[in-house]
């Protein structure tokens, strides 16, 4: 889906030209294949369709997109593995190595190929302000509830709920 970003909407007469700034790199979790895209990037944004929470298995995807001509891989090419779902009409890439998702293609716009937000390094220039699929979020999905930390085991923090306050502390590892 292309949703209309707010420079597209005025339709003004000429642009201002873009600042020329470093490439912004990512790479997969063994880092095996590495990658850019210009900056800044077309847009981004929050997926929680079923088929990229499973893809990803996690609550949702954050996305980022950009115009194909400006993104580049600029190591491990032949460690890529490319899934097509033909129904669809969607094509999923990932490392062999490690499995980490790295590029998510879509029919409708050929144009464009999507990158998890997550395997930057640094910023892209876009903040992920959309959602698609935002009627599929899973009641699971963590979203700001107040936590506090767990008795007796440092690090974890939990969302303290009258119902299961009896288990504190115990029965939950
Ligand atoms: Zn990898």
């Amino acid at each position: 889906m292309e949703v209309p970003l707010p420079e597209d909407l005025g339709a003004p007469a000429k642009r201002k030209p873009v600042a020329t700034a470093k490439p912004v790199a990512g790479r997969c979790l063994c880092g095996a294949v590495r990658f850019e895209i210009d900056y800044p990037a077309r847009w981004a944004w929050h997926d929680h369709s079923s088929a990229s929470r499973r893809a990803h298995g996690a609550a949702y995807a954050t996305y980022v997109g950009s115009w194909r001509k400006r993104f580049r891989v600029t190591k491990g090419m032949s460690e890529i593995c490319r899934f097509e779902d033909k129904a669809a009409k969607t094509a999923r890439s990932f490392c062999a190595r490690c499995g980490t998702p790295l590029i998510y293609e879509r029919a409708r716009s050929p144009h464009m190929v999507n990158i998890p937000r997550a395997l930057f390094l640094k910023r892209t220039g876009r903040q992920p302000l959309y959602h698609i699929g935002i009627e599929e979020r899973q009641e699971w999905t963590y979203a700001g509830e107040p936590l506090v930390p767990l008795k007796g085991f440092p690090g974890v923090v939990w969302q303290r709920t009258k119902k299961n306050k009896r288990f504190e502390g115990g029965g939950l590892f």
